[in-house]
């Protein structure tokens, strides 16, 4: 099937998302100690060999983070990084605990969301969370 996508992502609508979560998003990028206490709460880092990209502060850094930090101006190679990090490296199951109150399931789910404003999806994406 022929690619029917533009050059690069559209980043104004990336920016629109960032900046309606600005402040959660800014102060969890913020305040993340990688102390990574976080990582033996996430069963996919403690079932898949306990290997860094795993962990959950690192999925969150180098999925939002990674668009925030480059301020939405990313490539279509990025986005597909993020859509891996942010479905198959994490089912949203709310159970990681970070005890400086970092919500990471709401920054992968802000992740999902960017990533299906650009229509970049998983195959077997039904299109159902938030
Ligand atoms: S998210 Fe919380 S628990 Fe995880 S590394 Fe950052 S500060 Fe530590
Ligand atoms: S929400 Fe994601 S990062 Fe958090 S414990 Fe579940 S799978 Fe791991």
């Amino acid at each position: 099937m022929k690619d029917i996508r533009p050059e690069t992502p559209d980043r104004k609508t990336i920016l629109s998302f960032l900046a309606g979560h600005k402040t959660r998003m800014k102060l969890s990028l913020t305040i993340c100690a990688h102390c990574g206490l976080c990582a033996e709460s996430c069963f996919i880092y403690v079932t898949r060999g306990r290997k860094p990209e795993y962990m959950p502060s690192h999925k969150m850094i180098h999925s939002i983070g990674k668009l925030y930090r480059k301020k939405g101006k990313v490539d279509w190679e990025t986005m597909e990084e993020i859509k891996d990090i942010a479905w198959r490296r994490c089912v949203l199951c709310m159970r990681c605990y970070c005890p400086l109150g970092i919500d990471i399931p709401e920054m992968i789910s802000l992740a999902r969301s960017i990533c299906r404003s650009q229509n970049v999806l998983p195959a077997f994406d039904g299109g159902d969370e938030t």
